[in-house]
């Protein structure tokens, strides 16, 4: 472990590997985890948030691993474009830049917990878990529905680090993923939509409608009671869409344009997957 000290009271420890970075965090719970910075150093630049000490996970490659049941939360966006899954492909080469892609990890999109958050949508239509370990109490597996809260909220402990993204066997192979915002690249969401279709049918998950990242229930539902995926039914199951969502009126959007946006993304995305 490293220290340093930036003499404006922050301290900064790069830890080595995963034991390190937890027993830094059962030292200090309150320090701040860094990934690949692109949403804390946002923060800290604009001096809307000065941490006093800073664990760094950069180095810590045990988090960086990806198989198709398991995504370390040290995986970068540039790694996830490559696949297994692909609406979390999709959704990961809409993230930022090139260079975004290559520092910001599905970890610090979950630690941030914006509504907003890319990766979220495929980890509620995944109906993933969230791995979290501290040193004191070992590993805890969080549904996604409990660990986000609230906007920029979630149940993760101070003495806690998310170690991985736990991906049921179930999950369907057809995903395909959307979204809406105020230009065609390097733009936060106004809406996102990720819809998967499987055994069960379609999963409609999605985000900057909500303080969290949500499933469309009552459309999936309606959805799947049917034999034929007709206008009709698209038309219908849109409008549910619409009505389902509780989006916000904010300097990106109103609420208006997301419930419209949110029901025209969902059903452009079930006739994708139904193809
Ligand atoms: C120019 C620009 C464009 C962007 N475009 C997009 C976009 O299109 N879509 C999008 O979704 N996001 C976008 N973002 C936001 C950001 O890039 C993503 O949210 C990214 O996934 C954050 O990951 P990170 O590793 O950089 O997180 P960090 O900045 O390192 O961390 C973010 C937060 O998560 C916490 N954290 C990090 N890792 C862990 C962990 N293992 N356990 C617990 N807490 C942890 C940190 O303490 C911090 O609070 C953009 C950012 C910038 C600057």
């Amino acid at each position: 472990m490293r220290i340093a000290d930036y003499g404006m009271a922050m301290e900064f420890v790069a830890a080595r590997d995963l034991d390190d970075a937890l027993a830094a965090k059962a030292q200090q719970p309150d320090a701040e985890l860094l990934a690949g910075g692109t949403d804390l150093m946002v923060e800290v630049n604009l001096a809307h948030h000065r941490p006093s000490q800073v664990i760094s996970l950069r180095r810590v490659a045990e988090l960086r691993d990806v198989t198709p049941r398991r995504i370390g939360s040290g995986a970068r966006w540039a790694r996830l474009e490559q696949g297994p899954h692909r609406g979390l492909a999709q959704a990961a080469r809409t993230v930022g830049s090139p260079q975004i892609r290559a520092a910001g990890t599905i970890g610090g999109n979950i630690g941030t917990a914006s509504p907003a958050g890319d990766g979220l949508p495929w980890i509620a239509a995944a109906d993933a878990s969230i791995e979290v370990r501290s040193a004191e109490r070992g590993t805890r597996v969080v549904p996604w529905h409990e660990f986000f809260t609230g906007v920029k909220r979630t149940s993760i402990q101070p003495d806690e680090i998310i170690t991985a993204v736990v991906i049921p066997d179930d999950l369907p192979e057809h995903q395909e993923f959307a979204k809406v915002g105020v230009r065609n690249a390097m733009v936060i969401s106004t809406v996102s939509c990720l819809v998967m279709r499987g055994d069960d049918g379609f999963r409609v998950a999605l985000g900057s409608v909500a303080p969290t990242p949500i499933r469309a229930t009552s459309a999936e539902q309606m959805i799947n009671a049917e034999s034929t995926i007709s206008e009709a039914v698209l038309d219908e199951f849109a409008r549910i869409v619409s009505q389902e969502v509780k989006p916000i009126t904010d300097h990106r959007s109103t609420e208006g344009y997301r419930r419209h946006a949110a029901g025209v993304l969902a059903r452009r995305l079930v006739e994708r997957s139904a193809r």
